[in-house]
């Protein structure tokens, strides 16, 4: 036991030695724009709250009439006690949604890629993962027995490559794998392209939209929408967590996916089935999204304002086309000297520093939300402004 103990000190001390450690930033009021954090009125830049759901009264009222009639908790998994109607009515809600046969829903977008991905391949089969994918689906594929091979981020070129290049191994299935929104930089997967390399190699497309859904494509339908190529993604992953302003990951695809899902994914088989409160309010969340468009198009034009703003006091903000926008300041010290100056000046943005990114791609990242006013919006801009030239990262025009 002393031992370990001992390692675990050492790991934390070389941790904070790094700069690496994660300082504790608690919010004492809901998730809103303006949020109380660390004790300080604070203007949020950084959730991933994107059209303000977290708060929205329909699925707050959907959370405490699912209590009152289902009370707190499912009391199992869902394959033995644990599956309510609930959560029947969910699966069905998201398959709706994402116009697939069926889906199927986890307890978080992790688990749902962690358990899905090792199911679907096996030692004769092949997965061909974007190499800035997320860490769910890098853990996904870590336990799967397939092989492993990465291409180019967002590079289909390397992706044609790899495909030609492992054909002489004849593989039985062909897995290739990209998130559909990548959440560093807010660029988005090259979908046209994998469509037309996967049929050209009889390969299965697997998208992890978690931060396209609620966002790209008409009604927030995700990115096979947003390329309108819905039906052309086999199997497709989102979650809650995000633009839905809750928790709960879910796998969409045809029935007999949903169905083997079921029964062979370890994250869905061995773990408590959602909460009532929380089916109820994913549910009033997709109902949402169709009822009032509006917010989704408020969340678009503020993200236009912020990087409009952001461009002309020559920011470099990459290559985002998303709300995701980074503001790209290569070194690490940099990048965290901006956020606690941010901090001072009442914002919370964070410093994404390596590992996270490349040591030389340090960078500050913000979420804009559709319920940002347009006082906030300026507000941070002001802020951005001041700092960026305190800290010598913009200059005077
Ligand atoms: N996939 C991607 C691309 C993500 O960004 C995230 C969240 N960071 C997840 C999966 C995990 O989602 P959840 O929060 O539901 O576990």
């Amino acid at each position: 036991m002393k031992d370990f103990n001992k390692f675990i000190k050492t790991d934390l001390d070389e941790l904070k030695r790094n700069n690496l450690m994660w300082p504790r930033k608690i919010l004492e009021t809901a998730s809103v724009p303006r949020a109380i954090v660390n004790g300080k009125k604070t203007l949020i830049l950084c959730s991933n709250n994107y059209l303000g759901l977290t708060n929205h009264p329909k699925l707050k009222n959907a959370a405490i009439n699912a209590i009152k009639k289902f009370g707190v908790g499912s009391g199992s998994v869902r394959i033995i006690a644990g599956n309510m109607t609930l959560h029947e009515e969910l699966d069905k809600k998201i398959a709706e949604y994402k116009k697939t046969e069926a889906a199927i829903h986890f307890p978080t977008g992790f688990a749902a890629n962690a358990g899905t991905i090792p199911q679907l391949v096996s030692k004769e089969d092949v997965i061909i993962s974007d190499e800035l994918n997320h860490g769910s689906i890098i853990d996904g594929v870590r336990l799967s027995n397939a092989d492993k091979m990465v291409f180019k981020h967002a590079d289909i070129n390397d992706l044609a490559k790899v495909l030609e290049e492992i054909k002489s191994k004849e593989y039985k299935r062909k897995l290739i794998i990209s998130d559909g929104v990548f959440s560093m930089d807010g660029d988005i997967a090259p979908l046209p392209g994998i469509v037309k390399e996967a049929e050209k190699h009889d390969a299965t497309i697997y998208i992890d939209d978690a931060h396209g859904e609620g966002v790209l494509g008409k009604n927030g339908r995700g990115l096979a929408s947003h390329f309108n190529l819905e039906g052309k993604v086999d199997i497709e992953v989102g979650t809650f967590s995000k633009a839905f302003g809750n928790m709960g990951g879910y796998v969409s695809g045809n029935k007999d996916l949903a169905e083997y899902i079921y029964n062979k994914a370890r994250t869905f088989l061995l773990s408590a089935s959602i909460p009532p409160a929380t089916l109820a309010s994913c549910i009033a969340a997709l109902e949402v999204i169709d009822e009032e468009p509006q917010i989704i198009q408020n969340l678009w034009s503020n993200v236009k304002y912020f990087k409009n703003g952001l461009n002309e006091m020559g920011f470099d903000i990459g290559k985002s086309v998303t709300p995701i926008t980074p503001i790209m300041l290569n070194e690490s010290d940099v990048a965290q000297r901006f956020s606690e100056e941010l901090m001072r000046e009442g914002i919370l943005a964070l410093p994404i520093i390596y590992p996270l990114v490349a040591r030389d791609k340090a960078r500050i990242r913000t979420i804009i939300s559709a319920v940002h006013t347009m006082e906030d919006l300026d507000f941070a801009l002001e802020s951005f402004e001041k700092v960026g030239k305190k800290l010598g990262v913009i200059h005077n025009k």
